[in-house]
């Protein structure tokens, strides 16, 4: 999300007749947009911040601004703690940063953090930074309402609003014309995407809407995160099954395997419901690989609570997880409410436990992908060798492969879908030979 927030930032100085630059020795400003979910983030933001001082010393001229979740959360109060900040800048109101830089340039200081119940950004084409001209975010809609008990993000990114889905559909539309060849329509919780218009015409919900991204091109892969397991529809498993575009990759987080954990964490589905979302979509989509998020360590969780989610790990078999120990926000329900008792060694182990096990399943998953042919979307030269490119299939995982086919014929080219056999693996990636 902050990376196409990046984007929309930098089409939007860029009409105020700004520029980019690589590097922060040339700039007049750094904007770094931050991420509040964990206090680890916010740690390595202020240390960036300060590494910035010894520039700034150099550079008179040179202004620092916070954007993002953490200009939200601490507002004014960031730039009394790191007296090197000019600015801070909210998520929804990144239309103001023209005039909060002109204001900076003349030498005040100035913080803009005002949310919105209707920003989308939605008539701003994103200028694509650091891009492979191949792969791009979209995003669809803003903030969040669910009120997870630890989460942050509903006080830091506002109340849920959609994004117009014809804009959404031309931006994919522009995009594929540039040559891209996959977009990721992202959101916090994509299954509650719904747009009203007029009345006599149907509302148009998440299922609705990559029916019509994905109906572009079939050249056009489409992906979409972060899906909420209790808004996850059947009617959304019909319409990837329909389109062989829509990637066979489903991001479910489940945070935990316990229900009690569950209910503590407001999470407002069950295991057993979880399960039969993940059954869900092994019947509509066999092949479709399955991903998630997981906290370990959260307020008052047992030994018990913590097998529960191992369990849950052995019985859905993921392909990937994000795995990380109970961080308490600020201003969150749990930090109010449920106090953080699980001792930070504890957490550790208890997180350490489930990284050795999803490491384990991940293997296990892609040694069963040994001999199988996938279509892979070829993005770019392998970091190891030039002689290697990688790219992903429509499971989202990566394959390296060699450049040229041992048995001769055309070499591949970013952007270009290729046929890839799987040799050998890690666990976190299929080596294979070009078959076509
Ligand atoms: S769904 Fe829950 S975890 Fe995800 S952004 Fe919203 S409140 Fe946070």
């Amino acid at each position: 999300m902050n990376f196409a927030d990046s984007e929309v930032v930098a089409a939007i100085l860029g009409e105020a007749g700004y520029g980019l630059c690589t590097e922060p020795s040339e700039a007049d400003f750094v904007l770094i947009n931050t991420c509040a979910i964990r206090d680890n983030a916010e740690q390595r933001v202020r240390h960036r911040v300060r590494e910035l001082r010894a520039l700034q010393a150099r550079r008179p001229q040179l202004r620092v601004g916070i954007l993002g979740c953490m200009a939200e959360r601490l507002q004014s109060r960031l730039m009394a703690e790191e007296d090197n900040l000019s600015f801070v800048c909210g998520p929804d109101a990144y239309r103001r940063l023209p005039a909060l830089l002109h204001q900076v340039r003349e030498g005040m200081k100035s913080a803009e953090v005002e949310l919105s119940t209707t920003e989308t950004y939605a008539d701003i084409e994103p200028v694509r930074m650091d891009s492979n001209g191949i792969t791009a975010y979209i995003s669809i809609m803003r903030g969040c309402q669910n009120y997870c008990s630890y989460c942050v993000v509903p006080y830091t990114r506002g109340r849920e609003r959609s994004r117009d889905p014809q804009t959404i559909v031309n931006e994919a539309r522009t995009l594929f014309g540039k040559g891209y060849r996959e977009v990721t329509l992202l959101g916090q919780n994509v299954n509650s995407y719904q747009w009203s218009v007029a009345s006599g015409q149907c509302p148009v919900g998440f299922p609705e809407l990559m029916e019509r991204v994905a109906e572009i091109d079939p050249r056009l892969r489409v992906r979409f995160a972060t899906s909420h397991p209790k808004d996850l529809s059947d009617r959304l498993l019909e319409v990837m099954a329909r389109h062989g575009n829509i990637c066979r990759c489903i991001h479910l987080p489940v945070q935990s395997g316990s229900n009690r954990m569950l209910q503590l964490m407001n999470r407002k589905y069950t295991v057993e419901w979880y399960l039969d979302r993940v059954e869900a979509i092994r019947r509509y989509l066999p092949d479709c690989s399955i991903t998630t998020d997981v906290i370990a360590g959260f307020s008052g969780e047992t030994l018990e609570d913590h097998q529960a989610t191992l369990d849950l790990f052995r019985r859905v078999r993921y392909d990937y997880a994000f795995m990380f120990k109970y961080s308490e926000r600020e201003g969150t329900y749990a930090s109010r409410h449920l106090p953080d008792d699980i001792a930070d060694e504890e957490k550790t182990r208890r997180l350490n436990e489930i990284i050795a096990l999803q490491g384990q399943i991940a293997l296990e998953n892609n040694r069963k992908e040994v001999g199988r042919e996938y279509e892979v979307l070829v993005e770019g030269e392998s970091h190891r060798s030039k002689e290697r490119l990688f790219g992903r299939n429509s499971q989202n995982k990566v394959l390296v492969f060699d450049r040229v086919p041992s048995t001769g014929g055309a070499a591949a080219e970013p952007g270009t879908y290729r046929r890839v056999r799987v040799a050998d693996c890690t666990a976190a990636t299929l080596l294979g030979e070009l078959s076509d």
